[in-house]
């Protein structure tokens, strides 16, 4: 297990750039006072990381709550994502220069490919790769790509993606995936990982919050952070963003562990990166 120690806490990414493993989540917040504030209560409560993308239509909103959060910009750490009509390697660059300007900010710490989408995918890692290298962003990755998408991507790419952002959570483990990712220095990064709220429905994490007297959020999300996975819970409600991340008090035992990978069962709640049409 790797070293967890608190909200603030990181994992080192294939270039050395330190990525916090806890982040707040925004899509279907929304744009304005909602996203806003769920952005301002995450960094008060000591969160460091916003996930966004620009099919969230939340920008805006996202970089209004840093700004008036009054934490400092570099000790945030800010990824959006380049959306799928976007791909390409004139349009990725542009794509990435209406985001910062939305966020109103000068860079972003990580910027993903949403999608494969594909016959696509690899102009748009050039451009990624040129970003990377010329405009400051400082990581790239990628999301939703399956083994054959990394290895595939692999063949062409200068740089290896740092990051792979996937929907995760107790019946989507994918554990081939995450030992492929490890093995190739791409840290696996979950989606979705409260299942878009089926998590509260499943008798197993109503036994194990009560044996270890935490919430179903916390259980699931500490797992998440045991497997060495970076997790992005979403939530537009204040007392839910400070309990989410409250997960660095208790430590799963190894059994409980294994009887939470046990679940798993090749379930989506969103869509199959190996059969999507937008
Ligand atoms: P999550 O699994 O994080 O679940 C979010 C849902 O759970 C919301 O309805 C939220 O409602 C509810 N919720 C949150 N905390 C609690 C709690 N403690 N008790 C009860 N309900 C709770 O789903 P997401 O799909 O939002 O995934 C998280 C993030 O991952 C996204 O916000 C986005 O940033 C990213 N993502 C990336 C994708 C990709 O393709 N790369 C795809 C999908 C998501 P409420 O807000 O009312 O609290």
């Amino acid at each position: 297990m790797k070293n967890l120690t608190d909200l603030k806490g990181t994992f080192a990414l294939n270039n050395g750039v330190e990525m916090p493993y806890f982040g707040l989540g925004v899509y279907l917040s929304e744009d304005g006072k909602e996203v806003t504030n769920a952005v301002k209560w995450a960094l008060e409560e000591g969160y460091r990381h916003i996930d966004t993308a620009s099919i969230y239509g939340n920008e805006e909103g996202v970089g209004i709550g840093i700004k008036e959060s009054g934490v400092d910009r570099k000790d945030i750490f800010v990824v959006s994502k380049v959306w799928n009509s976007d791909q390409g390697y004139d349009s990725t660059i542009k794509a990435y220069e209406a985001s910062l300007e939305r966020l109103d900010l000068d860079y972003l710490d990580l910027y993903l490919v949403h999608w494969p989408v594909k016959g696509k995918y690899k102009e748009t890692w050039r451009a990624m790769e040129y970003l990377y290298e010329h405009k400051g962003v400082r990581a790239i990755g990628v999301s939703n790509f399956m083994q054959h998408h990394l290895e595939d991507l692999l063949t062409s790419a200068k740089i290896v993606p740092m990051v792979n952002q996937m929907e995760f959570h107790p019946y989507l483990v994918q554990q081939e995936l995450i030992d492929f990712c490890n093995k190739n220095t791409i840290q696996y990064e979950a989606w979705s990982p409260l299942m878009q709220g089926h998590i509260f429905e499943l008798d197993i994490m109503k036994d194990l919050a009560e044996k270890y007297d935490k919430t179903i959020a916390q259980i699931v999300l500490r797992w998440d952070l045991q497997k060495g996975v970076v997790t992005i819970p979403k939530s537009s409600k204040k007392e839910r963003i400070r309990a989410n991340a409250d997960v660095f008090d208790f430590v799963l035992a190894p059994e409980d562990m294994k009887r939470l990978d046990a679940l798993a069962r090749g379930k989506r709640f969103g869509p199959d990166p190996d059969n999507f049409d937008f």
